[in-house]
């Protein structure tokens, strides 16, 4: 019998979490960090089995929902309109 792989990479991965989240995240330049910061490394091993990932890392995050506006996407919006879309 072979063994079974659930998952290539996932064994000694290393994910980032801060002292209040309620979630992890898989690169520490996640922009959910900007706020936050107190980042702490961590093996994924160590975080409990149901601990959820960060959805901007998992990519469940929609970035047109953003309740902030970027304001050099408007700008580019201005700049160039009949170039968009
Ligand atoms: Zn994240």
């Amino acid at each position: 019998m072979a063994q079974k792989e659930t998952s290539a990479s996932a064994k000694d991965e290393t994910v980032f979490v801060t002292v209040r989240s309620d979630c992890f995240h898989t690169t520490p330049n996640c922009s959910s960090f900007n706020q936050t910061g107190n980042i702490q490394e961590k093996p994924v091993t160590a975080l409990r089995d149901d601990f959820p990932i960060c959805k901007r890392c998992s990519g469940e995050y929609e970035p047109s929902s953003t309740p902030y506006k970027s304001p050099l996407r408007k700008q580019l919006e201005q700049l160039d309109p009949d170039d968009v879309g």
